[in-house]
C-alpha cells in the first residue's frame, strides 16, 4: 500500500533497524522504544489490523516470528509482553498490523 508507513519499511524506502525477517514477516526496532527491547513484528503484506487476518497460516507464521524475536533477545528467561493495539479504542496509530514485543524490564498492569 503506497501511503502506508510500514509498507515503506518493508520495501526499504524508509529505513529501520531490522532485527529478523522471513518471507512473510519483518521484525524491527520501534523508533520510540518504551522498553530496553521494543520490537515491532509485521506481516510483509499489507494487512490493516489483527481483525483483518483471515488465514490461520499467516497467523501461525507471525506467531513463529514473535517466538523467534523472543529467543533472539533471550526474553523467555525473565518474561516479556506481546501487544497488538486494535482500532480506536485499542490506541492503534499505524494501520498496518504489528505486534509490539517488549522485554528487559518489569511491566506494570493494567495497561493505560
Ligand atoms: P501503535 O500505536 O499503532 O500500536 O504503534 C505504532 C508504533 O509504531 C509506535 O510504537 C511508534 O513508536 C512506531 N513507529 C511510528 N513511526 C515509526 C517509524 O517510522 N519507524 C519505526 N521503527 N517505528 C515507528
Ligand atoms: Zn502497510
Amino acid at each position: 500500500m503506497s501511503d502506508c508507513l510500514f509498507c515503506k519499511i518493508v520495501d526499504k524506502s524508509i529505513p529501520a533497524k531490522i532485527v529478523l525477517e522471513s518471507d512473510e514477516w519483518l521484525a524491527f526496532e520501534d523508533i520510540d522504544a518504551k522498553a530496553p527491547v521494543h520490537i515491532l513484528l509485521i506481516p510483509k503484506q499489507h494487512i490493516a489490523d489483527l481483525h483483518s487476518v483471515n488465514t490461520s497460516g499467516l497467523f501461525e507464521s507471525l506467531m513463529k516470528g514473535v517466538s523467534k524475536v523472543i529467543t533472539h533477545f533471550n526474553l523467555q528467561e525473565n518474561g516479556y509482553r506481546v501487544v497488538t493495539n486494535q482500532g480506536k479504542d485499542g490506541g492503534q496509530a499505524v494501520f498496518h498490523l504489528h505486534f509490539h514485543i517488549f522485554g528487559k524490564r518489569k511491566m506494570s498492569w493494567p495497561p493505560g
